[in-house]
């Protein structure tokens, strides 16, 4: 497993999904963004549900959930998804990981795609997919999903988090947040308003997850973002502020949605930001 100063962090990759490429990029014109991720026949690109694992020592903390059960076929066929797919708990357990060893689940914010793994539905029931699990979402977030905002209600999915925080399973928090000694949230407006992304601190090593600030290595330039991105002129600063600092501090950084695992930014006096392989 990738070592983090003290720390070991892991990727866990579920599946693809595709989904529109412009709605992914917003104003960047096909015949640029279409270079850097090439779109299949009906303009969908391939987006990964990216879930990291980090291990402290003393606690496993998962960030994100990902896909999970609660997409019908008709969706599944939609966004390319095959119909049958292995859950989160078997793919970490594949890894050589025990769920049950996970104590700590952290949402970066609660948009479908990043936590329908939270929750595992039974018939009319609905289960913690961890059930040893602490779980942290963004109070903003939670309070955005229930204001059913015509723009992106569509995004949410209460049985991913209400049955979480009515048991009392899950922390709604606010502003920044030291999860555990090392690892933070820290809220990030721009995709959303409340979205946050996770830091991982340990021996002089930070792990930075970006979540849906950069879903993609392809969207490091500060302008290419997600149509979907409520307030963009808070994602340019925000993304310029937090590369900046990632560059600066040779993070190890983790993307909402790319392919790769990992990478490190480097400041580009043309392009604002590349990535360097890690
Ligand atoms: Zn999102």
């Amino acid at each position: 497993m990738p070592v983090l100063g003290d720390f070991e962090i892991l990727r866990v990759n579920e599946t693809a999904y595709w989904w529109d490429g412009g709605a992914l990029f917003g104003v960047v014109p096909r015949t640029l963004w279409s270079r850097r991720i090439p779109p299949d026949e009906l303009n969908r690109i391939p987006l990964a549900f990216n879930c990291y694992l980090i291990r402290t020592g003393s606690h496993t903390i998962l960030i994100e959930t990902g896909l999970g059960d609660k997409r019908d076929a008709r969706e599944r066929e939609r966004m390319r998804i095959p119909a049958v797919t292995e859950s989160l708990p078997a793919m970490i357990a594949a890894q050589g990981i025990d769920p049950e060893t996970i104590d700590i689940v952290v949402n970066s914010h609660l948009h479908w795609d990043h936590c329908s793994g939270n929750t595992i539905l039974r018939g009319d029931a609905v289960e913690p997919a961890f059930p040893r699990a602490r779980y942290y979402a963004p109070r903003g977030e939670w309070e955005h999903a229930h204001e059913r905002n015509v723009r992106d209600a569509v995004a949410y999915i209460d049985a991913n988090y209400d049955p979480l925080v009515e048991s009392g399973r899950m922390t709604l928090v606010e502003g920044d947040y030291e999860v555990l000694p090392g690892i933070r949230m820290r809220t990030v407006p721009g995709h959303t308003r409340d979205m946050m992304v996770v830091t991982a601190e340990s021996a002089g090593e930070t792990f930075c997850f970006l979540s849906d600030l950069v879903p993609t290595i392809a969207h490091l330039p500060p302008t290419w973002m997600p149509a979907f991105d409520l307030y963009p002129l808070e994602t340019i600063a925000n993304k310029t502020k937090w590369l900046g600092a990632a560059a600066e501090g040779n993070w190890l950084c983790g993307f909402g949605h790319d392919s790769a695992a990992f990478a490190r930014i480097a400041a580009d006096p043309k392009k604002h930001f590349t990535a360097v392989a890690a």
